[in-house]
């Protein structure tokens, strides 16, 4: 694993154009439970009855009740860990471009990161379904359920449910960007959800170095990605850093402009 960590830190010292791919296993070291997996949501749910947009339309509150409460109560206690903190060094040193996010927990730009791509969405807006009005989640009442914009329309997510399309804006840029980097960093995805599951493809495609970071294999791993780096984001990313800043310039203007 070492030898590995040593690798990817070396790609990132010589690129300017890396990019990351991040997913909840990401957020899982704050607290927050990931879809798949041990103690995932989907032991206890079936997604296809919380998270599909023909679910919330059908029965808004039954989806306010089994998922998106309990997602607000997770994301207040949240605070980003060092994965989070990791990527956004990155980016500060002028090695990393950007994140590609599916996560709607807003924990990358919590912990500095300014590019953020949210493929999916985010969980820090309500919006309302028949007006189309935005408030911030925090600001909702929820002591009422399915909260209710004031012209009497229902509150969902400003993030995508299973069976709606990813923001055309989200999906080219994300794609002009995998498209030029030399290495995409692969981290906390099982790479299952389409189309994000297509970023790692694309990158490989077009010649980048493509790295996993997860506890378990993917399908990804040994097809699409280059190498695995077997381990939790928080340790994994705590290495990675401490091995690029030894290959860093002392002097950072010496790097090529972005
Ligand atoms: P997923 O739930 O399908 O898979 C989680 C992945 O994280 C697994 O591959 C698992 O092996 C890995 N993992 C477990 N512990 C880890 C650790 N400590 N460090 C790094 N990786 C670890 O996640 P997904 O691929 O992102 O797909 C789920 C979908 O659900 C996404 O589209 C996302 O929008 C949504 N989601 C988001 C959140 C969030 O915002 N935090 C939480 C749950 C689900
Ligand atoms: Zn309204």
């Amino acid at each position: 694993m070492q030898t590995l960590i040593q690798r990817t830190a070396e790609a990132l010292a010589q690129t300017n154009t890396a990019v990351a791919l991040t997913g909840a296993g990401i957020s899982i070291e704050s607290g927050i439970p990931p879809f798949r997996g041990p103690g995932g949501l989907w032991e206890k749910l079936d997604p296809m009855e919380v998270a599909h947009i023909d679910a919330f339309r059908r029965n808004p509150e039954k989806v306010w009740n089994l998922l998106l409460k309990g997602m607000q109560d997770f994301l207040d206690a949240a605070q980003p860990n060092a994965g989070h903190a990791g990527l956004a060094q990155l980016e500060r040193w002028g090695f990393l471009r950007a994140v590609i996010t599916q996560n709607i927990d807003g924990l990358h730009q919590a912990a500095g990161s300014r590019d953020v791509i949210e493929f999916h969405g985010t969980f820090a807006w309500q919006r309302c379904q028949d007006c189309e009005g935005r408030i911030e989640t925090p600001r909702v009442d929820l002591s009422r359920i399915p909260p209710r914009c004031s012209c009497g329309g229902i509150y969902r997510p400003d993030c995508v449910f299973f069976g709606e399309m990813i923001p055309p804006e989200h999906l080219e840029r994300s794609q002009q960007l995998v498209t030029r980097c030399d290495v995409l960093l692969v981290v906390g995805t099982s790479a299952t959800v389409h189309p994000a599951a297509m970023i790692p493809l694309l990158a490989k495609e077009t010649g980048a170095l493509v790295v996993e970071i997860n506890p378990e294999p993917t399908p990804l791993t040994g097809r699409v990605s280059d190498y695995l780096i077997e381990g939790g984001s928080g340790a994994v990313f705590d290495e990675l850093l401490t091995r690029v800043e030894k290959l860093r310039p002392s002097d950072t203007s010496l790097m090529a402009p972005r």
